[in-house]
């Protein structure tokens, strides 16, 4: 027999979505291979192509920074047009790409200049490298040289930048007075998001550090909390944060500049960001590495919006502060509107290497049985779902109310009722 030509095959490959070459690439691969129905090939492969492209899922896990979906949730609405990126409309001359997003979030916390970077580790590498520079003394503490997640470790990321690290105190105590050393061209506090310490433990703060420093210093909080009173929530912080350090109340108490990620406790896209002292940021903002880590328009754009957002306080139209503040029992009568007889209270985390060991409030859906594999083949948004002692939950902290009618097909097969 021969085999099929491999456009007749592509050609019945085109219910998948995918534009013709790829189908090519699937009906040509299945040929290659030799099994038997080269046509189910085909179709395995094609599906295989389609489920690896980035697209919307629902989060049913409840942790609302969740790593493997993009942190926090982020929308782009753009049309393609051309934008002043980089043009001052007023003068008609260059600008800066930093006068939008980063002049905002400057704004917001208080700061006197803030720069925006593609992520937290570009962030520090971008401060070391133009701050310290190579061979220039950076003073950290034994017990902040963290490993990020993904394998990355922060001394690494130092190396990188040139600088020497000078370590500091020991794993569990640091004093101030362990940086009170020579030479020093940085000083850097690397908070602790993603684990605690307790016990036989002493850190400094961040005060004690700018009252005996010669060197500014650098505050690498990582997780973005703006300002610890919360003002754009209408209910105020909620008790879950209470141990957060923030951007704002950091800078007050003296640090030169704060580090922190866009796509954590800010709620924004993939982005890092360095506030604080004008003249710092702008030795970041002339090194040659800020053109290689840099962001784009479209991470920038969706910034300014997120920081117009909160400069208007509205805290409900950011996704990841709506879904972390629902109040519990609006997400028990959603669970209850789905199914009666499998609605249970849960635990959501907010994840993302934050706030470690922080259990909220949750509910959601417990069903008997491993049901995973079934909902991330849920069409058209894969449900993502976790399992606990034998039951999938389902935490409807993390999913969009919009997408309850979703989730609703896509458990029914599950649960008959
Ligand atoms: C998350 C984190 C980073 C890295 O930020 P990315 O945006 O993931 O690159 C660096 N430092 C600390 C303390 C963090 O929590």
């Amino acid at each position: 027999m021969r085999p099929p030509s491999v456009d007749v095959l592509a050609r019945s490959l085109t219910d998948t979505g995918l534009p013709h070459p790829l189908l090519v690439d699937a009906a040509r691969a299945a040929i290659a291979s030799g099994v038997p129905d080269p046509a189910a090939e085909a179709a395995r492969r094609a599906r295989a192509t389609a489920s690896a492209l980035l697209r919307p899922v629902i989060n049913a896990t409840g942790v609302l920074l969740h790593t493997n979906l993009g942190r926090a949730p982020m929308g782009h609405t753009s049309v393609a047009a051309y934008r002043n990126l980089e043009f001052d409309l007023q003068a008609g001359t260059r600008g800066s790409r930093s006068d939008h997003a980063g002049a905002l979030l400057a704004r917001l916390c208080g700061a006197e200049s803030a720069l925006v970077v593609n992520n937290g580790a570009a962030a520090v590498l971008l401060s070391l490298a133009a701050l310290a520079g190579a061979g220039g003394r950076v003073a950290v503490s034994r017990g902040e040289l963290v490993e990020i997640g993904g394998g990355f470790r922060l001394p690494e990321v130092f190396a990188q930048s040139g600088a020497e690290l000078v370590e500091v105190g020991t794993t569990n105590r640091t004093r101030a007075a362990d940086y009170d050393l020579d030479d020093l061209a940085l000083l850097l506090r690397v908070h602790r998001s993603n684990f605690r310490m307790t016990g036989f433990t002493e850190q400094p703060s961040v005060a004690e550090l700018v009252a005996l420093a010669r060197a500014p210093v650098v505050v690498d909080l990582g997780s973005g909390l703006l300002d610890a009173a919360c003002d754009w929530l209408a209910g105020g912080p909620p008790a879950w944060l209470r141990d957060e350090p923030a951007v704002r109340q950091t800078l007050d108490t003296g640090a030169g500049l704060v580090i922190f990620s866009g796509d954590k406790l800010l709620g924004g896209p993939q982005a890092g960001i360095l506030a604080g002292d004008a003249g710092l940021v702008a030795r970041c903002a002339a090194h040659p590495l800020y053109r290689a880590l840099r962001p784009g328009g479209l991470v920038l754009e969706s910034l300014q919006d997120l920081a117009l957002t909160y400069l208007r306080r509205d805290g409900e139209t950011i996704a990841f502060w709506r879904m972390a503040c629902t109040p519990v029992d609006v997400l028990r009568s959603r669970a209850e509107a789905l199914d009666p007889a499998a609605a249970a209270a849960c635990t959501s985390l907010t994840g993302g290497g934050t706030l470690p060991g922080v259990a909220i409030e949750s509910w959601g859906l417990r069903l008997g049985g491993d049901h995973t594999a079934a909902l991330r083949a849920a069409v058209p948004k894969p449900v993502i779902a976790r399992v606990e002692e034998g039951h999938t939950v389902i935490d409807l902290r993390t999913v969009e109310p919009d997408d309850d009618a979703l989730l609703g097909v896509a458990l029914s097969p599950l649960s008959p009722r």
